[in-house]
Formats: C-alpha cells, sequence, structure tokens
C-alpha cells in the first residue's frame, strides 16, 4: 500500500486510515466506544473474537456487519468453539461456561457470519492478519520475544497484526535477528515506515471487550496509512452497563469483576 502510494501519490492525496480492533468478546458498550473514539476509517479490520464471554453476542455481530468499511473480520478460538469447530476442552470453566451460554443465544445469521471467517490472512504486500499467531493462527498466544521470534519464520510481509493475548503490543525483527518487545501504553505511537528497510513487525492492538494489561479501558489501533504512522488507544466504556448484562445473563461472576480491573 504505501510502496503504491508512494508511486501514485501526486494523483492520490487523500488520507487512508484503517481501524484496527481484536478480541471484542460480545462487549457491545465496549464496541460503540472505540468505534466512536476512532472517529471516521476508511477501513476496519477485526482480528477476530467477536464473542465469547461477553452479554451481546448477536448485537456486536450485527453492529460489526453494519459497519461499511468493514474489511476484514477473522474467527478466533471462542468464536469457533461457539459454532462447534474449536475444542473447549482446555478452556477454563467460567468461558466454558459463557461458551455454553452464547451457544444458546445465537441467531441462524450470526452462526452463518462466523462460519464464513477465517482465522488468518494476507491482506496487500504488506499485512498479514492472524488472530492469534502466522503460526497457529487460532490458539498461540506470542507472549515472548522467543515466541514472536520463531513466528517471524511463519510470514512473509513486513508487518502482521495478531490479537488473542488482550495485551498491546509491538514485537520488532531487526538485525541480525533481535527481537524485542516495546511496552504499549495510551497513545504510543509508532513510526512503522520508516523503520521498515531495517525491521519487521507483529503488532497486537489489544482487546475491545475484555482487556488483560491492567487498563480496563478498551483498546484499539489506527494506521494512518499515508504516514505509516500507529496508534496505539485507549478509550474509557461504562463497564457497569456491561456488568448489569453479564449479570442478567447469570453469566459467571469472575467474568464480570475481570472487567472492572482489566485483566
Ligand atoms: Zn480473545
Amino acid at each position: 500500500m504505501w510502496a503504491l502510494r508512494a508511486t501514485i501519490s501526486h494523483v492520490m492525496i487523500e488520507p487512508m486510515y484503517i481501524g484496527i480492533i481484536s478480541d471484542i468478546h460480545a462487549n457491545l458498550a465496549a464496541l460503540e466506544s472505540v468505534l466512536r473514539a476512532m472517529g471516521p476509517v476508511e477501513r476496519l479490520w477485526c482480528l477476530g473474537d467477536v464473542v465469547g464471554y461477553g452479554p451481546d453476542p448477536n448485537e456486536c455481530i450485527d453492529y460489526l456487519r453494519a459497519q461499511p468499511n468493514l474489511d476484514v473480520c477473522l474467527i478466533g478460538n471462542p468464536d469457533a468453539a461457539v459454532i462447534g469447530t474449536a475444542s473447549i476442552a482446555d478452556f477454563s470453566a467460567e468461558a466454558q461456561q459463557a461458551v455454553h451460554w452464547t451457544r444458546e443465544q445465537l441467531s441462524a445469521c450470526s452462526r452463518e457470519f462466523l462460519g464464513e471467517r477465517r482465522a488468518l490472512v494476507a491482506h496487500d504486500a504488506e499485512f498479514t492478519l492472524a488472530h492469534a499467531s502466522p503460526r497457529d493462527p487460532l490458539w498461540e498466544y506470542i507472549t515472548s520475544t522467543d515466541i514472536a521470534s520463531e513466528n517471524f519464520l511463519y510470514f512473509q510481509t513486513p508487518v502482521c497484526f495478531v490479537g488473542h493475548t488482550h495485551v498491546p503490543a509491538i514485537f520488532s525483527l531487526g538485525h541480525p535477528s533481535i527481537v524485542r518487545l516495546q511496552a504499549v501504553r495510551h497513545a504510543t505511537q509508532l513510526r512503522l515506515r520508516d523503520a521498515l528497510a531495517a525491521r519487521r513487525y507483529i503488532l497486537n492492538p489489544g482487546s475491545v471487550g475484555q482487556p488483560r494489561d491492567s487498563d480496563p479501558r478498551a483498546a484499539y489501533a489506527v494506521l494512518d496509512a499515508e504516514t505509516g504512522n500507529v496508534q496505539f488507544q485507549r478509550v474509557a466504556y461504562d463497564i457497569a452497563a456491561t456488568q448489569r448484562r453479564m449479570q442478567a445473563a447469570r453469566l459467571p461472576a469472575n467474568l464480570i469483576y475481570r472487567l472492572d480491573y482489566g485483566w
């Protein structure tokens, strides 16, 4: 995209913003707040786990499908578990309970939507998008530089976006083969294009609906395709509203309380 735009920039000057979200987990209040805070973007990439844990599975799928800029939506492991294409054997008891509840709620349309998703796509020449990791798109957690280092062998593009851990992260591979993990806070900005000559990246925007980095605010990222800047952002949302709906649905207490702490 950038190479193309550099070539034709004299005729094509409109900005291109891409919103990147992941792990919504049926939390509509968080999803609405993120899309509001993000502002207009030309494309929206969702890295999977639209459902599971939260109280609004159909509402989140409908809301996403109604976004005219939705360009990519992947499937995550709880999504797949809900429609019966992945096992729940390794899930915690609470997660299993949430999967069973979500199965009962899911409309035929929502089931069909999830069934059409993939867990990994190569997008343009520059981006690979995977729910969990390029090596194991549904299950592997990229939580360390060692795991990230191995995963750089499993995609060809300069940049891979992943979700799944619910923790925003920047892993970067340079010369000879150093992988570094950069802490990502609210308003962290990565100047991707300047660095791409020497480095490749695995980037995680964090989780919209169930953050696990001790910051309970919803997480997302915006890529400015003109400048190559990636902005990692957080936005507060009405956590209590989601918790009330979870209580009404009798979802497990631990899943309700953890939203207060972002863990
Ligand atoms: Zn998830």
